[in-house]
């Protein structure tokens, strides 16, 4: 039988659980080693854990020999464990400093190393995503995931406290729930596949149990975009409420915004000191304008959009200039929109859908959906889908499935919204683009 690597060690405390008043009393540290100086009469490194960091400090008169040597040994990024007191001293940071009696070197990084997590040491977006592990060790790339972690959290907190039930639909589906275009085949055993491109028909069918349910999830669209927008695996929170319209899960979704900016804004102020973010929580309500409105706007400064068409990013950041911060656009030209999104009854060219942009990025979308069986076939045939492969979807409605309505929330743009990050592939930990399968 192998020994057990760490003995009879465990960590005792934190790095940053170290404080001066803690001075003269005894601690257990396990983490990483990131800086390592030699001064002659005394070494020192840095040991760095999720929580942030610590010197250790080894005075040449005061620790054993063995101790000083193993410093020696130690190369960066090697993962250790270090037992010793706690000294404060005005001059380690943070006023306080570890005096090592033990130093156990747990598993040694190898060297060199493909690039520098402390960032001292500039390395392109490529080389980082690389060597991911080595990248998630910088405190600029941790900030960014414990903001989006800190995200999440406020937006399922926020949903389960309003009633809200968490769903799991599946990944692999039979057909597709926007474009035919944008899917993922996979061989499914002997019949064709499709990786999920959004939870939508079976949210929408979850209304008709659950009244009010919401998802985080994966969602893969194979679209061939290469912008600093885009992914092609993307996270999702989605909802979906019975006995709603669109105006009603807007005000979810705005209420959803706010909460995330203050949670973010009170429990991140380290991480946004880090990325040098300041975020200002927006305001309720959140502007809405109509998809009308955004091309008279649009005008007013110069830029023709025709009736019918997306906008571009350097539009939707001329929205965002003039608008300022979060603002919804309303009633979007049916073609613009899925099958399931209901049209308005005195112009079906409009539909019931919205998104919610952030300065020049769509962040979510939604709208009221289609209940009625007919009116669901009908949009179908125009979107050129065919209702056969809608078979089980279209039973559903058949059994009381309620009005309904709800949206799905893209998160690395959110965290890009929420951090100031340039690039989507910084706000996920492993990014899947049409050059990236691995690591
Ligand atoms: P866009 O027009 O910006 O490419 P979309 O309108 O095709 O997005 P939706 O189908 O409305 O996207 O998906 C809902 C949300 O999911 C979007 O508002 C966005 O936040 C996120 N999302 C969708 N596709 C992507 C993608 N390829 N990369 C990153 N996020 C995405
Ligand atoms: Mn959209």
């Amino acid at each position: 039988m192998k020994p057990d690597p760490l003995g009879d060690w465990r960590r005792t405390h934190f790095s940053t659980e170290i404080v001066p008043e803690l001075s003269g009393e005894e601690a257990v540290l396990m983490g990483w080693v990131t800086d390592i100086r030699d001064l002659g009469g005394i070494k020192f490194f840095i040991l760095q854990d999720i929580r942030g960091s610590i010197q250790v400090t080894a005075p040449k008169s005061k620790v054993d020999p063995e101790i000083l040597d193993k410093i020696n040994s130690i190369s960066k990024e090697s993962a250790v464990g270090v037992k010793g007191k706690a000294r404060a001293e005005e001059q380690a940071p943070r006023g306080v400093e570890i005096i090592p009696s033990e130093i156990r070197v747990l598993n040694p990084a190898k060297i060199p190393l493909p690039l520098d997590p402390t960032g001292h040491q500039k390395a392109d977006l490529d080389t980082r995503l690389n060597s991911r592990l080595l990248d998630l060790r910088r405190p600029k790339s941790q900030a960014i995931f414990k903001i989006k972690h800190a995200a999440c959290q406020a937006i399922r907190e926020y949903l389960i406290s309003n009633g809200f039930i968490e769903i799991h639909t599946p990944k692999i589906v039979r057909s597709a729930t926007e474009t035919g275009a944008t899917l993922f085949p996979i061989s499914y055993f002997e019949r064709e596949a499709f990786l999920s491109q959004s939870p939508q028909l079976y949210k929408e069918v979850l209304t008709g149990c659950f009244d009010k349910v919401f998802e985080f999830g994966p969602i893969f669209r194979a679209e061939e975009h290469d912008t600093r927008y885009h992914l092609n695996e993307v996270l999702s929170a989605d909802i979906e409420v019975a006995f709603v319209t669109k105006e009603d899960v807007m005000g979810v979704l705005e209420d959803v915004l706010v909460e995330v900016f203050k949670k973010v804004k009170q429990k991140c102020s380290e991480e946004l000191k880090v990325l040098e973010k300041e975020i200002d929580v927006p305001e309720k309500p959140i502007p809405r304008i109509t998809y009308d409105e955004a091309l008279d706007k649009l005008e007013e400064a110069g830029k023709r959009v025709r009736w019918g068409e997306d906008f571009s990013i350097p539009e939707q950041r001329e929205l965002g200039n003039i608008i300022n911060g979060a603002y919804f656009v309303n009633d979007w030209p049916a073609d613009l929109k899925p099958f399931y999104i209901m049209a308005h009854k005195e112009n079906p060219k409009l539909s019931h859908a919205f998104d919610l942009l952030y300065d020049e990025i769509e962040l979510a979308s939604g709208g009221t959906r289609v209940h009625q069986k007919e009116v669901l076939i009908k949009q179908l045939k125009n979107k050129g889908l065919s209702p056969k492969q809608f078979k089980y979807h279209l039973k559903n409605f058949e059994w009381g499935l309620p009005p309904h309505s709800g949206w799905g929330l893209g998160i690395e743009r959110l965290t890009m919204a929420l951090t100031g990050a340039r690039n989507i592939r910084e706000c996920v930990l492993f990014p899947r683009d049409q050059k990236r399968l691995t690591p």
